[in-house]
């Protein structure tokens, strides 16, 4: 709808258009909804970095451990969707815990990848974040030589190789993860290269990338410690200068909407629908007030 405004037909009003692929993602919703199944539980690591799901779940007996020494003998476990390495599996049976597996069937594809290739003996290279859990699961699957890299200085520092298989970290971005393929290449001679990112993760950031080239504000929803929301984040500033990245609808009172903006909303893959929901309708709120104040 158009609206004049002194005189002067406008632009139509602040536009909100929220992203097809935003929030859950299969694997993370099946582990949410697993860990809510298995109550009382412990689950090895927060089930997902969303402290709002973290909190629903402590109130019906689901709270987290840091690692499997911690967990009492007997206890019922559930492992969240970025998996475990074998040593954990070993510490958990060990302990006669009953482990609940909600590993994502696509993480847990790249476990028998590392598994594969290290009874063949090949090195294994894993692009991604050495430090996030997703990665230290996978590299947890090989008992020969296996390295994570996300730089070229990584790659700089890998010892002489003539072959490894190489993976990539689920939520990897597509084109760094083919640069730093390439790198590998100029001193690797046999790669063994598996296609391993998400299509959830790869739908979401063609997405985000065309959302953010067409909106004038991006806002991107995620829990702070989430790898793949922070992901989203940096590729939207990448397109549209005004990206904020938020965990919850009270963050966007420090937002300003023009009028004639469009309004792009995402969120990251452990969003629960509920906050995406209260974004949309803030957002929405905020629409009418603008439309309200040209109107009178
Ligand atoms: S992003 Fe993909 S691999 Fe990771 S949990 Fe979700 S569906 Fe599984």
């Amino acid at each position: 709808m158009d609206f004049i405004e002194n005189g002067r037909r406008r632009l139509p009003i602040t536009r909100v258009v929220l992203a097809k692929h935003a929030g859950f993602c299969f694997g993370v919703r099946r582990a949410v909804e697993t860990a809510e199944r298995s109550a009382p539980a412990i689950t090895l690591g927060p089930i997902i970095h969303n402290p709002q799901v973290v909190a629903s779940l402590a109130e019906i007996g689901v709270r987290s451990a840091d690692s499997p020494d911690e967990i009492p003998v007997g206890s019922r476990v559930v492992i969240r969707s970025h998996g475990i390495g074998r040593a954990a599996y070993d510490t958990l049976k060990a302990r006669d815990c009953e482990i609940v597996d909600a590993t994502c069937p696509f993480v847990q594809r790249i476990h028998d990848m590392a598994r594969e290739a290290s009874q063949a003996g090949t090195p294994l290279i894993v692009i991604g974040e050495r430090d996030h859990p997703e990665v230290q699961g996978i590299l947890g699957w090989s008992d020969a030589p296996a390295w994570a890299v996300l730089s070229e200085a990584d790659i700089l520092a890998l010892p002489p190789l003539d072959c490894a298989r190489v993976v990539a970290q689920t939520t990897m971005v597509q084109e760094r993860f083919e640069t730093l393929c390439a790198m590998l290449a100029q001193r690797i001679e046999r790669l063994d290269v598996r296609a391993t990112i998400c299509t959830a993760t790869r739908d979401r950031q063609q997405e985000v990338a065309e959302l953010a080239g067409q909106a004038d504000v991006m806002i991107v929803i995620g829990g702070k410690q989430s790898s793949n929301s922070r992901k989203l984040y940096r590729l939207a500033t990448e397109f549209c200068r005004r990206t904020y990245f938020i965990e919850t609808a009270a963050e966007l009172d420090g937002i300003s909407v023009s009028p004639s903006d469009t309004v792009g909303i995402t969120a990251g893959a452990s969003t629960p629908d509920c906050i995406i929901k209260e974004v949309v309708a803030r957002m929405n709120d905020i629409e009418k007030k603008v439309n309200h104040r040209l109107q009178v």
